[in-house]
């Protein structure tokens, strides 16, 4: 049974599993993986990878393992691992048996590369990196051989044993697969396998300092551990041929299918680890798990669900077609969830104060509102009420505009889940500026309509006495463009300047004292917010994971 409440729609990678499974291609089983690179936090566009893994694994009987991607040491490190599996099991998924790591298979790895270089299928060449690089020929011009091309296997087994024993300088020699020079496809162009590192490994420690490269990684970690269907990204295309090429090359009895599907590209962000890493280092962003970033742990903690991010994934689906997502999607998903389980409550983000002159002075009415009008097994929760109130700064017009339906001098507004009052006059600062209502309330109108008469605005409140105060952040897209990286110049260039507002003074209702951090609320009228970590026994602070305004669902109605 899928993790997912929603039957995830086929695609064309489950298409092909499900024609694999019926031709009985793999007996033992489905198996999948999803194998980051430990060197940043995952985003948005690995959770696509994610829920496809482990998505197809769990329909198909299967099972999908976590296998991190561990060959550039430099860039890696355990606090990514951490990350990773932390989000990977926060989505609610589990990796099949054991983690993995590539650098278990180093040792393996070694001598399928011997075995390359004894078939004479590899070599050790002494080029150095722009030597390679100008050798390599372009798109249009073919490559040439390196002149260490033709180098008996025997001297090459021995140099590469040196190379392993730490004889020699990083970039002094590298391993290179012995293919065509003059193919189209410039992967093929004798690609390096192997290059010195002399660098410290988070999982092998001191023990090799060569490293061997993806494209010589991935494939046989993918047969060393069965993988049936090895579902990657567009940019690998390309890479196949060489991919199919090693595993055809070696004696090893497993060969996975190599599938490309398109990158998920989210609009006014970025999905590349190494440009959130830049923001991160930049001190652009608090951290990977800032509520404006698209990783998942910014996410998380911008208050966005596992269901909501795999409902995404689900909506997004999978073809081969390159396409940017609207992050008006991603909002419909987190608003179509919390709207149903988020129990609701009153915030008041401006404050402005409101004096209900004939209400009795000392007296505290205790209210009792339902925490989500629709289910009613969320239950109630009490609300104060007394003399002194706060209302949103925006609730009030003192010259209004056509058509406006909240509080308004001699007009009457209700407050939600309480009275109706009337504004009677304002107090102004020396500036002139509004900074008191004095209001009179009708007691007659607790759950009633009042005599003869119709109140059409509803507003939301909060009792002045029994108030919290509380820090409210309010995000917006972190890019003022939808794709910052195609842009001209630098994507840093389209930062959105008000990407984060903070409010210092909001009054909430007492009964959110007692919240979580994690939790998740509406506040009636302005959105959802979730309780940031940042929180402490005397100060709350709320994150708005997004609004109550929908313009998605209403543009898909449109088209
Ligand atoms: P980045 O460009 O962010 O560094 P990456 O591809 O280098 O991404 P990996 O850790 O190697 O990151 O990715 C792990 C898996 O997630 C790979 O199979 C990769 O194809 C997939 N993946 C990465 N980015 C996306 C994306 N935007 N959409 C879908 N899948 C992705
Ligand atoms: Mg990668």
């Amino acid at each position: 049974m899928s993790v997912t409440e929603q039957k995830t729609p086929t695609n064309f990678i489950r298409q092909i599993v499900e024609k694999d499974i019926t031709e009985n291609k793999h007996p033992c089983g489905v198996v999948t993986r999803f194998p980051p690179e430990p060197n940043g936090f995952l985003h948005i566009g690995h959770a696509k990878s994610i829920c496809l893994n482990f998505g197809i694994a769990e329909d198909f009987n299967g099972r999908c393992h976590l296998r991190f991607d561990d060959t550039n040491p430099e860039k890696e490190s355990t606090e990514y691992i951490e990350a990773i599996k932390r989000d990977v099991s926060w989505l609610g998924y589990r990796w099949y048996g054991d983690l993995r790591y590539a650098s278990q298979y180093f040792q393996s790895l070694y001598e399928f590369a011997q075995e390359l270089i004894r078939r004479d299928k590899a070599y050790v060449c002494e080029l150095n990196a722009a030597q390679i690089r100008e050798y390599r020929g372009t798109l249009t011009e073919s490559g040439k051989n390196s002149p260490y091309r033709d180098r008996p296997s025997e001297e090459s087994l021995k140099l590469f044993a040196g190379m392993r024993e730490g004889n020699y300088e990083e970039g002094q020699m590298v391993l290179r697969a012995k293919i065509d020079m003059a193919s189209p496809n410039l992967n093929m162009r004798d690609p390096t396998l192997y290059r010195i590192r002399h660098a410290h490994h988070h999982q092998t420690g001191d023990k090799w300092c060569i490293y061997p490269m993806y494209d010589f990684t991935h494939c046989i970690s993918d047969a060393l551990e069965g993988i049936t269907h090895s579902l990657c990204t567009l940019e690998f295309e390309d890479h196949r041929p060489l991919y199919d090429w090693v595993l055809d090359n070696i004696t090893i009895d497993c060969h996975p299918q190599q599938i490309e599907f398109s990158r998920l590209d989210l609009a006014y962000t970025v999905t590349s680890k190494r440009k959130l890493n830049e923001m991160v280092k930049q001190n652009i962003v608090e951290g990977w798990d800032d509520p404006r970033m698209p990783t998942l742990s910014g996410l998380r903690r911008r208050g966005f669900t596992p269901d909501s991010i795999r409902d995404f994934c689900r909506r997004v689906g999978v073809t081969k077609q390159e396409n940017l997502i609207e992050y008006e999607l991603l909002e419909y998903c987190i608003r179509e969830d919390l709207d149903k389980h988020a129990p609701r409550a009153m915030a008041v983000l401006n404050p402005i104060k409101v004096l209900i002159e004939n209400y009795p002075q000392d007296q505290v009415e205790t209210l009792k509102l339902p925490n989500h009008p629709q289910c009613a097994e969320m239950g109630q929760r009490e609300v104060p009420f007394s003399r002194e109130i706060y209302i949103d700064r925006a609730d009030f017009e003192e010259v209004p505009p056509p058509k406006y339906k909240r509080l308004t001098l001699a007009k009457e507004v209700r407050l939600r889940g309480a009275y109706v009052i009337r504004c009677d006059r304002v107090i102004k600062n020396e500036q002139g500026e509004v900074v008191e209502l004095i209001c009179t309330y009708d007691p007659d109108t607790l759950g009633k309509n009042p005599e003869g008469r119709k109140v059409k605005g509803v507003i939301h409140w909060v009792a002045a006495a029994t108030a919290e105060t509380a820090e409210v952040r309010l995000y917006d897209r972190l890019f003022t463009v939808p794709q910052p990286d195609k842009a001209e110049g630098e994507y840093i260039d389209y930062l959105n300047p008000e990407s984060l507002e903070v409010l210092t003074e909001a009054k909430v209702e007492p009964s959110l004292r007692q919240s979580q951090v994690g939790g998740s609320f509406q506040f009636e009228r302005e959105g959802y917010f979730c309780v940031d970590p940042d929180s402490t026994d005397n100060r709350l602070i709320f994150n708005r994971t997004v609004s109550l305004r929908d313009g998605w669902a209403k543009q898909q109605q449109k088209k």
